[in-house]
């Protein structure tokens, strides 16, 4: 079968039942897909990883043998392939939330809920000291404690901080106009502006206080300053909008020059009544992707940092399809 059939079988699932003798350290994420949750696994094959939420009642089961090696199954999934190891949140990656809780009240995330924490500069520089030769990348993001200017300030410091290292350093903040150009100033080499869902009203809906409009006119300039295939924008798939809405979004994103990370939903106590997408609709909105990609000149294997780079939660498009 094709890895991206198989991922996108996988991904339909998303979480997993443990067994086997391997000992393992669940990473326990402050950001991302699971935030706050019982922890995660990265289970890889020579044609990627993914990352699967701990679930005892997962349909899906990851048998797993003290070398590491690991074989996964579950209804029309039978793969083998290995554990890897996050370093700070995913494999190969310092993945680093600056701001661990949040002003703002976004339906689909965990994050306004954990237990309040800013990591300071020197900590930051402690934690990427102590796994330097393990990284490929050092990406950032965070909550908004305070306000989105305290915030940001907070941030364009510890990038600063952290280029010295001379790691890709990539960035995913709530941004503000005139962010893109004080981070690209400080060291970054990506950013990573969330617009969250594929239509205003969903996001309006979704995300209480947040401005969809101006997200938008961030990317646009993020491009200008950090050029073609070094700008992201999640976009969540499964919060009610249709195909069609989706594939306007996916479209808009990569006419601007951002590369677009489809994120499936991850269903929570907080969005009653919607779903996790389907393997079907996972494939089909990267198909889309693929092409709009291509059509725009965009590579997402150039990805240096954050998610692209890692592909653990999403079918990444023009390389896992
Ligand atoms: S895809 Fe992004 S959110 Fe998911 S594990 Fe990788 S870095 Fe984290």
């Amino acid at each position: 079968m094709h890895w991206g059939t198989l991922k996108a079988r996988i991904l339909a699932h998303g979480s997993v039942r443990l067994t086997g003798t391997y000992r393992f350290h669940p990473e326990q994420s402050t950001a991302g897909p699971g935030a706050g949750g019982r922890g995660s696994i990265f289970f890889a094959t020579s044609q990627g990883r993914i990352r699967l939420a701990l679930d005892d009642y997962s349909l899906l089961t990851l048998t797993a043998d003290a070398d590491g090696s690991a074989r996964l199954t579950g209804p029309d999934i039978d793969i083998c392939g290995h554990i890897e190891e996050a370093v700070y949140h995913c494999p190969r990656q310092a993945f680093i939330t600056l701001s661990e809780g949040c002003i703002f009240s976004c339906r689909y995330c965990a994050v306004p809920s954990l237990p309040k924490y800013i990591k300071t500069r020197d900590e930051v520089c402690a934690m990427i000291t102590a796994v330097k030769d393990d990284i490929d990348a050092i990406s950032l993001t965070s909550g908004v404690i305070g306000s989105v200017e305290e915030d940001e300030k907070r941030a364009v410091a510890v990038v600063q901080a952290v280029a010295d290292f001379g790691i890709p350093v990539g960035v995913s903040i709530y941004p503000l106009p005139g962010t893109p150009q004080r981070l690209k100033d400080a060291g970054a080499c990506e950013v990573k502006f969330n617009i969250e869902a594929a239509t205003p009203t969903l996001f309006h809906e979704m995300c209480p206080g947040l401005d969809y409009a101006a997200t938008w006119e961030i990317l646009e300039d993020s491009v200008r300053i950090f050029g073609r295939n070094r700008v992201f924008s999640n976009v969540i798939l499964g919060l009610g909008e249709t195909d069609a809405e989706m594939e306007t979004c996916i479209r808009r994103l990569t006419e601007i020059g951002v590369i677009p990370v489809i994120r499936p939903l991850a269903p929570s106590p907080g969005l009653p009544g919607l779903l996790r997408p389907t393997a079907d609709r996972m494939l089909r909105m990267a198909e889309f992707a693929k092409n709009a990609l291509a059509k725009a000149g965009l590579d997402p294997t150039q990805a240096k940092t954050m998610c692209t780079l890692c592909g653990g939660c999403d079918l990444v498009a023009g390389r896992d399809i």
